[in-house]
C-alpha cells in the first residue's frame, strides 16, 4: 500500500490524497469505494494525457467496478483552445446520448484546462453531478483542482463564464509529473513559490535551498527517498495553504483574495503576452512588480524582493521583461485591463502587499491607488 497524505476541504475530511504511483490502482480502487450511488464513471482527458495515462487508470477502474457499473471515456484536443463553449456543449450531448443521468461521476483526468472545464460541465448536467480531478500539471496540483472554481474561456477573455463547484476527490499521484515538460514544471512552481512568499518562510528556505532535490524527484526515477519526501512535502504544504483558504472562503470574499499575489498586474500582463508567456511566468514577473510596490509604499524592504528574484530564477522564471516584449506593453493597456478585473470592488484596483518573506500587510488584497501602480509598471 502506497504512503498518501489526505487533506480535508470545506469540512470533509478525505478530498485530496497525495502520493507516488496512485495511479496503477490506489485511486480506482479509492473512487469506487468511496463515492455512492454511481452507475457512470466518465473518464475526460487530453490528447497528451491519453496515450501516457489512460490505460493505466481505466484497467484498474475497470478492475474495481462492480456490477452494472459502466465506464466510458472522451479525449479532447490538448491545450487552452478546448477550455470553450463547444467542448462543453460536447461533452454534455455525448453524455446525453449514452443516457447518462445524474447517477454520473466526471473524472478528470489532466492540467488545469481538463480540470476547469470537466468541473463546469459537472456543475450544471442534470442540476450538478459529481466529479473529481486527478491533475496532471504541477500548476493543477497545488492550485486549479482545488477550490472548486470551474470556468471556460470566451473570445472576450479567460474564464469569464463559471461556476464554484467542489470536486469529491482529488488525486495526486507525483509520478505523472515525470513526463511534465520542463516549462510546465516552472509554471507550477510560480504557485509554489507565491504560496511561501505570502504565507511561510519555512517552505521560501527550502524551496531556495532544495531545487536539485526538487527536480529529481520530478524528473527521475533514480532519485533518493528524501527528494522525494521533499517534493511530496512542497506539494502537501502548497495544496494544504491553499485547502484551508478555500474553507475559511469558499467564495473570495477577502481572504482566498491573498491567493491573488502577483496576479492583480501578472493577469492583465498575461492578457496581452498569452500564448507566448505562460500564466506562471506573467505571475513571476507580477510578484516582482507587486512585491516592489510594497517596497515604494514603504511595507517591505529591498532584501524580501532579492530573495524572491533569487528564488524565481532558480526555477527559471523570468523576472525582467525584455526589451522586445517591454515595448509590446503599453502602460494604458494594461491599467484597463486591470480595470476589469474580476477581483476588484468598482474602481478600487486591489494588490497583496508583501510585508516580509512569509507575511503580507493585510491577510488579503490591499486598496492601491491608481498612480502607484503606473509607477512600478513602467521600466
Ligand atoms: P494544461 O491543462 O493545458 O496542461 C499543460 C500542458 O501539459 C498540456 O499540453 C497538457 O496536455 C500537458 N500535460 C499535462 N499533464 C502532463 C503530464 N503529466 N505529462 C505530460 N504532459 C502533460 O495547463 P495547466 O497549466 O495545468 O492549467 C491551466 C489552466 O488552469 C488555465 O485554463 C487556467 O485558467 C486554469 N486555472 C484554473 C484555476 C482554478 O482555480 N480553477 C487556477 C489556476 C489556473
Ligand atoms: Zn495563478
Amino acid at each position: 500500500v502506497p504512503k498518501v497524505e489526505i487533506i480535508s476541504v470545506l469540512n470533509q475530511s478525505d478530498v485530496i490524497h497525495i502520493g507516488y504511483n496512485l495511479i496503477q490502482d490506489y485511486i480506482a480502487q479509492n473512487i469506487v469505494s468511496s463515492i455512492n450511488n454511481v452507475s457512470n464513471y466518465i473518464v475526460i482527458t487530453d490528447s497528451n494525457l491519453a496515450p501516457l495515462y489512460l490505460e493505466n487508470l481505466i484497467s484498474s477502474l475497470k478492475h474495481h467496478l462492480v456490477h452494472g457499473q459502466r465506464l466510458l471515456v472522451r479525449t479532447l484536443a490538448c491545450g487552452e483552445k478546448s477550455k470553450c463553449r463547444q467542448a462543453k456543449t460536447d461533452i454534455e450531448d455525448y453524455l446525453l446520448s449514452e443516457s447518462c443521468t445524474r447517477d454520473t461521476c466526471l473524472v478528470a483526468l489532466g492540467g488545469g484546462v481538463v480540470g476547469d472545464l470537466v468541473g463546469y460541465v459537472a456543475s450544471t448536467f442534470m442540476r450538478g453531478i459529481p466529479y473529481i480531478q486527478i491533475p496532471t500539471t504541477l500548476l493543477s496540483m497545488v492550485d486549479s483542482s482545488i477550490g472548486g472554481k470551474t470556468a471556460i474561456d470566451t473570445p472576450h477573455g479567460k474564464n469569464l463564464i463559471g461556476t464554484f463547484w467542489q470536486p469529491k476527490r482529488i488525486y495526486m499521484d507525483l509520478s505523472v509529473l515525470q513526463t511534465l515538460p520542463r516549462r510546465e514544471i516552472s509554471n507550477g512552481m510560480a504557485e509554489i513559490i507565491k504560496t511561501a512568499a505570502i504565507s511561510n518562510k519555512h517552505l521560501f528556505d527550502e524551496l531556495s535551498r532544495g531545487k536539485e532535490s526538487i527536480y529529481a524527484a520530478i524528473s527521475t526515477t533514480n532519485c533518493t527517498d528524501p527528494d522525494r519526501q521533499l517534493l511530496a512535502k512542497v506539494i502537501c504544504t502548497t495544496a494544504k495553504f491553499k485547502a484551508n483558504v478555500v474553507t475559511l472562503d469558499e467564495r473570495e470574499g477577502g481572504l482566498r483574495g491573498l491567493l491573488n499575489f502577483g496576479h492583480s498586474i501578472g493577469h492583465a500582463l498575461e492578457a496581452i503576452l498569452s500564448p507566448l508567456w505562460l500564466h506562471g511566468e506573467c505571475v513571476s514577473i507580477g510578484m516582482i512588480m507587486e512585491a516592489r510596490l510594497a517596497c515604494t509604499l514603504g511595507h517591505c524592504t529591498i532584501e524580501p524582493i532579492d530573495k524572491l528574484i533569487d528564488c524565481l530564477k532558480l526555477y527559471d522564471l523570468p523576472t525582467v521583461l525584455d526589451i522586445e516584449t517591454s515595448n509590446k506593453l503599453e502602460l494604458d493597456q494594461v491599467m484597463n485591463i486591470m480595470k476589469t478585473d474580476k477581483k476588484n470592488k468598482g474602481a478600487q484596483k486591489r494588490i497583496v502587499l508583501l510585508s516580509e518573506i512569509g507575511n503580507t500587510v493585510e491577510k488579503k488584497a490591499s486598496d492601491v491607488s491608481n498612480h502607484e501602480i503606473e509607477n512600478v509598471l513602467k521600466p
